[in-house]
């Protein structure tokens, strides 16, 4: 664990997808990150509203799949957590692999667990900014304290 009160930088934000396969794969899932040196600093089982999904993936509104995506991402509780490494954001996208499961690398957790393009296991944050912004979207400022009473994100790199 960093001594810095802010880990902004050294976090990334993921969710393991609904779905039944997804449940079935949350063991393993949760293994490989943490053996892949991610820290869990906060975790939690929520459904999100369509609203929330539209806001979410707002970036993708002009999709074909947008839709899809917003009613898939509803079905069912998502496990929601941020986590901490040196390097979070670049090294989550290399371990979770290509966004089309059919072209992750052998071993990755799209690779290993997705069921198809839409449904490929794992959201993994694309940039530091983003990372701050879905954690921040996700838990409060009362889940983002870390074990020595800090609070490691702050609202100021969330909004
Ligand atoms: P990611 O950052 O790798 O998750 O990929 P994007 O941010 O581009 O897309 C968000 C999510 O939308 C992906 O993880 C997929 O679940 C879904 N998605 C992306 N591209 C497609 C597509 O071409 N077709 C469908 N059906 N879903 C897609
Ligand atoms: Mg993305």
């Amino acid at each position: 664990m960093s001594d810095q009160k802010t880990l902004y930088g050294k976090i990334t934000f993921t969710m393991i997808k609904p779905g039944e396969r997804n449940q079935e794969n949350i063991g393993p899932i949760l293994t490989k990150i943490t053996e892949n040196g991610f820290r869990i600093e906060a975790m939690k089982l929520v459904k999100l509203r369509t609203k929330q999904a539209e806001v979410f993936y707002s970036h993708l509104s002009d999709k074909p799949f947008y839709n899809d995506l917003v009613k898939y991402m509803t079905s069912g509780p998502v496990l929601a957590m941020i986590l901490e490494k040196e390097n979070a954001v670049s090294d989550f996208r290399v371990l979770i692999g290509d966004t089309d499961p059919t072209k992750a690398k052998e071993g990755t957790i799209r690779n290993l667990y997705a069921e198809s393009l839409q449904k490929n296991a794992i959201h993994g944050s694309d940039s530091d900014e983003n990372a701050a912004l879905e954690a921040g979207f996700f838990f409060s400022t009362s889940e983002r304290y870390n074990k020595n009473g800090e609070c490691f994100l702050k609202d100021t790199w969330v909004v």
